[in-house]
């Protein structure tokens, strides 16, 4: 009977979502409602090191009648790298989780500090207030730097402002001290959450280091992969699902949606898994 529902009702889930409580354009409400007008029936907001954009989505999210899936984004370091965290169906009131991400709320803050003071070396005035007006959040993450370089005339998008600015030794840099993905992974399994690697293809590494930091983390405790991501390829998805298989991990999904003007993603269009018994969702039903 379930196969049969399952079969008519095309389930459609998007575990990855950003909204203006970190560096998302829209509203937890605006988000929650493009989720559903897309025919999305699962949806997850994760905020960058926030969940304070959840309470809002909540209320949309029963107002619309769709299933909303508490989340958050961890920044973390791995082998010196920052690496994302998204932790699914987290209680979000849970002490542990809460001063982890307090850590992360006060290090984007100084870190705001340090980056605008490197623009300003570069000649950008007010680089703090200018970045400031422009958001609707007092936790800063570097898009809200990107949108003011942008905004200022200093560069034309987001690609040549991580080309020029913000990133290792150029004018704005500075080295994440994010905490260690262990114990990222065991603040969201303290809030009762499941840890799941974020984009695992975007960041900078060989596939034998990507191979080597999903065994590394699974090791750690963590449940889950992005396996399905906004611009997987088909090929993508079948080595995702391999590595996913082997290191014993579940397979996510997300579009990282983040409502640029820029950005072609929208929410809950993402390709379908080739088989969808390990899927993460599975394991809290
Ligand atoms: P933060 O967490 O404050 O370091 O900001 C990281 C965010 O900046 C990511 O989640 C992306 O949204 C954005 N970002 C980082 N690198 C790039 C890039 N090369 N191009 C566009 N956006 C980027
Ligand atoms: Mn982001
Ligand atoms: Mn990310
Ligand atoms: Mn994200």
């Amino acid at each position: 009977m379930r196969g049969i529902i399952v079969n008519i009702m095309a389930v459609m889930i998007d575990l990855h979502n950003h909204s203006h409580y970190s560096d998302g354009v829209l509203s937890p409400s605006e988000v929650v409602c493009l989720a559903k007008e897309s025919g999305c029936n699962v949806f997850a907001l994760t905020d960058h090191d926030t969940t304070d954009g959840l309470a809002e989505a909540q209320q949309e999210a029963n107002n619309q009648q769709i299933k909303l899936i508490h989340g958050v984004e961890i920044s973390a370091m791995w082998n010196n790298m920052t690496i994302h965290i998204v932790g699914l169906n987290i209680d979000k009131n849970n002490p542990i989780l809460c001063s982890g991400l307090k850590q992360h709320q006060d290090f984007r803050k100084t870190r705001a500090e340090k980056m605008a003071r490197g623009l300003g070396g570069a000649g950008v005035v007010g680089a703090m207030e200018k970045t400031r007006a422009l958001a609707k959040t007092d936790m800063l993450t570097r898009t809200h730097f990107a949108q003011m370089l942008i905004q200022e005339g200093i560069c034309k998008d987001m690609k040549s402002v991580f080309r020029r600015f913000l990133t290792g030794k150029k004018p704005g840099g500075v080295g994440g001290k994010w905490a260690q993905f262990d114990a990222v992974i065991e603040w969201i399994h303290a809030a009762g959450g499941k840890a799941v690697l974020a984009h695992p293809l975007r960041y900078r590494m060989t596939n034998t280091k990507i191979q080597r930091m999903l065994s590394h983390l699974s090791n750690a405790g963590l449940d889950g992969v992005e396996v399905i991501t906004a611009y997987s390829t088909d090929e993508e998805i079948t080595l995702m699902s391999k590595w996913a298989d082997e290191t014993n991990l579940l397979y996510s999904c997300g579009s990282d949606y983040h409502g640029w003007g820029n950005q072609r993603v929208q929410i809950g269009r993402l390709k379908d898994f080739p088989n969808t018994h390990r899927t993460i969702w599975n394991s809290w039903n």
